[in-house]
């Protein structure tokens, strides 16, 4: 009836758990493209006798229902990045310039853990367990496809929503909290339009690397000088591109700017001041054409549900005691709120440490080349055990305060 019935089951299916980590993490698929993890997602749960949907292309949705009793959904992404991996690992990548750099693959295999635990011992809940499998977290738009291909209308509306992300920290750490936990994000794509020509004769022309230039100095006064001192908010122009040669002044730049906070106000505040500054800039430079602002897919802030979270993370301490501690606010954005937004149901969202264990304690300690490498990079390498087996644990355990019998 609680967690530590689970547990045993969860341990004599280690190695499968392994296996299926490393073959995804062998095996990478861009946003979008999981074609591949979504074959052996649905395998695995066919396996097990569930049947399977899909959502949005690539996700893949399966229901476990168990009697009378409330509605759970827990979700994991599917999708790897663009990133050439150096992590030396013996299961690394074999699809040069792409790799599971942000543990999606932990977190198929630690929900494909619970769905199996859940599955396996019925006896010890009720009610109606929905996974999900989401493809395109990295782009914001994976959530959003498998709502708009029909999501709500295909299962009841659950209860509770719940997802979890691994991150660099103490292994098998759970950290959870209430309300704003990731950012809100907005990637506005920026061009502006000068007047081309020759390097040689430039009071011909409107140069537009030197009016981006000024745009991208510009940007920077926005948190330092429009946001509350305490607030947080970050402005990044990531990208800019613009001409091709040294003789050559080009007709116009692109901007990359990416946009996050943890407030929908302040985020419509630090919209408005880039699309101000880009436009008095335009004007300054004498610009022949208006700017351009295209937006991609927003991700919202993801706003843990405070009675939900409270329950969740008693849930937590007394499952893993001192492994589970408040969590910090995340820099970082995700889609998963579209889902339970689009359900109306309140959710819990946590983060789970995966630095393995003698990393973590050289890096604490101080010793000289021991970092911690962070999601998204080559050298990212969560260690499976424990990792797999907490998220396995903490999805169980926050599927079972609203499922236990
Ligand atoms: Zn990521
Ligand atoms: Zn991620």
């Amino acid at each position: 009836m609680t967690l530590e019935d689970f547990l045993p089951g969860l341990t004599r299916h280690a190695s499968w758990q392994l296996r299926l980590y490393t073959d995804l993490h062998r095996q990478p698929e861009l946003s979008g493209e999981e074609k591949k993890t979504a074959v052996r997602v649905e395998q695995e749960l066919q396996d097990l006798g569930l049947e399977t949907r899909r959502f949005g292309g690539t996700g893949v949705v399966a229901a476990l229902e168990n009697g009378e009793g409330p509605t759970v959904l827990g979700r994991a992404d599917l999708d790897a990045l663009p990133v050439m991996e150096a992590t030396g690992l013996d299961y690394a990548s074999e699809t040069p310039g792409v790799m599971h750099a942000c543990g999606h693959d932990a977190h198929v295999a630690g929900l494909m853990g619970a769905v199996r635990a859940l599955h396996e011992q019925r006896e010890h809940w009720r009610g109606t367990y929905i996974a999900v499998f989401q493809p395109a977290e990295e782009l914001g738009s994976g959530a959003h496809a498998m709502v708009a291909d029909g999501l709500t209308h295909a299962f009841p509306r659950p209860d509770a929503c719940f997802a979890a992300h691994v991150l660099p920290g103490p292994p098998g750490q759970v950290l959870s909290a209430p309300g704003p936990v990731m950012s809100a994000l907005d990637v506005i794509r920026v061009v502006v339009y000068g007047r081309g020509g020759h390097g040689s004769m430039p009071h011909l022309t409107v140069d537009p690397v030197v009016l981006a230039a000024a745009i991208v100095q510009r940007l920077q006064g926005i948190v330092a000088r429009e946001i509350a001192p305490g607030t947080f908010a970050i402005v990044t122009v990531g990208s800019l591109h613009a001409g091709s040669t040294s003789n050559i002044i080009s007709n116009s730049a692109e901007l990359q700017v990416d946009v996050r906070s943890y407030d929908e106000d302040v985020q419509d505040r630090l919209r408005a001041a880039v699309e101000r500054i880009v436009r008095a800039e335009c004007a300054a430079s004498g610009s022949p054409r208006e700017p351009e602002f295209h937006y991609d897919v927003p991700c919202p802030v993801t706003v843990n549900d405070a009675g939900l979270t409270a329950t969740v993370s008693a849930a937590f301490r007394d499952a893993f005691g001192q492994d589970a501690v408040p969590a910090s606010r995340v820099t970082a954005s995700e889609d998963f709120d579209a889902i339970p937004a689009a359900f109306d149901s309140p959710y819990c969202y946590w983060f789970v440490g995966s630095t393995p264990h003698e990393l973590w304690e050289a890096a604490t300690a101080g010793e000289f080349g021991a970092d911690i490498p962070s999601n998204h990079s080559p050298a990212f390498a969560p260690a499976p055990e424990p990792t797999l087996e907490r998220l396995s644990a903490s999805h169980i355990a926050a599927a079972l305060t609203l499922l236990r019998r």
